[in-house]
């Protein structure tokens, strides 16, 4: 017998159908006698839907609010999934993040979670109850509801896996495992039977959604074997492996990731003397403002230009700050996209292989799309490109590095959403 924790995405509780077929998993894992916490996110589109209508009252509404209404939506899904358990003659119990015991900071749109108290958890499983937690919510010391940024519900299931010390956490989505890349633009794409924890942190930060960023922190700090899989579709899925490999034995590139909610800024002419980076991006980190890709580059008029990334979200509020740093420092022009994306080869066989960097520019070039923007470290290389080309370069990468499956294959992705 073993203690599973099971998370169920908000595509694998589109409607009422859908919560029937999960409580049947659930329920199966139990006959099959394994000890079951199952931790959900809000319904299909909820926490969207949440989200367009705070904004239609308040353009920035305060942040206490606004985790107020979000978490709503999981707690939805967690009474209903009850119902569906209880009435196939399994008790379930319901319990919000602050039942369960998740504290948290109090950054509550982005809060992390400090500490999980498992005794109420522990004594339900022990009673032979399935509790059924909220995901992407906890609560503060102060008793505040807050959340833990979007697709955070994987970071609870994760947490509460640690937390229960867990034999494992499998987390069901829409797509039968991590994928070389994300199935719905590469159609080629093939799942991993395994993936390197590494690998895994690189992806998902680099904007494959399949998994939260902070839950495979989580998995890699506690040590939780942590599984994707289908909720529609049988199979093994995606181990993600926290095993030493040897990295002459790994692909070149084991998947590729792309992320197309940043934007580009760049301040020309700015003196190039020390305390120059420290005057541009101080005051845009002082504005809570995280910056990603940094490109400095001096020209020959001792002047420098300085070109970084941040979240889309903030352009226009970087933009601002940008304008006044302008000023002060004489700088001779400031520039702006939000029309870019990131792409990213991320692979532990990159340790020993060289020439990706270069395979990867040729292959871009060959195809048109000219690079703004590089950076790479041991196990990735990204480039920044106009977002128009994300597709065709995602899919030329993809084909480069030997990732297509074979033609001969069957390929399914077995994707339930379209
Ligand atoms: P859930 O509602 O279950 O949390 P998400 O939409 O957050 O599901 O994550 C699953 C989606 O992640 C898939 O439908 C797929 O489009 C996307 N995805 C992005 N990159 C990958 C990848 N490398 N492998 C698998 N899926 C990926
Ligand atoms: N419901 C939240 C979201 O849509 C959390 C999650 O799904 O993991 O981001
Ligand atoms: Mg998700």
């Amino acid at each position: 017998m073993a203690l599973i924790v099971q998370k169920y995405g908000g595509s694998s509780l589109a409607d009422v159908d859908c919560i029937n077929h999960v409580a049947e998993k659930v329920v199966t894992a139990r006959k099959q006698g394994h000890q079951v916490a199952v931790v959900v996110s809000a319904m299909h589109g909820e926490t969207d839907r949440l989200m367009t209508l705070a904004k239609s009252i308040q353009e920035q509404p305060s942040p206490r609010e606004y985790a107020t209404l979000l978490s709503t939506g999981e707690q939805v899904s967690i009474a209903l999934l009850c119902m569906a358990i209880n009435n196939k003659g399994y008790e379930a119990r319901s319990f919000t993040g602050g039942q369960a015991r998740i504290l948290t900071d109090s950054r509550y749109k982005k809060a992390r979670i400090l500490d999980i108290d498992a005794d109420a958890l522990e004594k339900e499983l022990a009673a032979g109850r399935i509790p059924v937690i909220a995901g992407f919510q906890g609560k503060d010391v102060n008793g505040d509801i807050t959340t833990l940024g979007r697709g955070g519900s994987d970071t609870t299931g994760v947490a509460i896996a640690a937390a229960l010390k867990a034999d494992e956490c499998q987390i069901y989505t829409d797509v039968d495992g991590v994928y070389t890349a994300d199935p719905r633009v590469v159609p080629q794409a093939r799942r991993l039977n395994k993936v390197t924890f590494e690998e895994m942190l690189e992806l998902a930060s680099l904007g494959a959604k399949v998994l939260q960023t902070r839950a495979v922190e989580f998995a890699g700090k506690y040590e939780v074997p942590l599984r994707v899989l289908s909720t529609f579709a049988e199979g093994d899925g995606t181990l993600i492996t926290f095993e030493e490999n040897n990295a002459m034995e790994q692909p070149m590139v084991s998947g590729i990731a792309f992320n197309r909610s940043e934007a580009k800024l760049t301040i020309l002419g700015v003196p190039d003397k020390p305390g120059v980076a420290s005057s541009i991006i101080g005051p845009v980190s002082a504005a809570n403002i995280d910056v990603d890709m940094i490109v400095q580059n001096v020209a020959a008029d001792e002047k420098t230009d300085f070109t970084f990334t941040v979240h889309r979200d903030d352009y226009h509020k970087a933009m601002e700050i940008l304008g006044h740093i302008s000023n002060e420092l004489g700088a001779r022009v400031v520039l702006g996209d939000n029309k870019i994306a990131k792409l990213s080869l991320v692979g532990v066989g990159m340790r020993s292989h060289a020439g990706i960097a270069s395979t990867m520019f040729k292959t871009l070039g060959k195809e048109g799309i000219n690079i703004q923007m590089i950076t790479t470290s041991e196990i990735k290389v990204s480039v920044v490109v106009d977002e128009k080309y994300l597709e065709l370069g995602v899919r030329a990468l993809h084909s480069a590095f030997g990732l297509d499956a074979e033609p001969s294959e069957e390929f399914d992705p077995q994707l339930s959403r379209v």
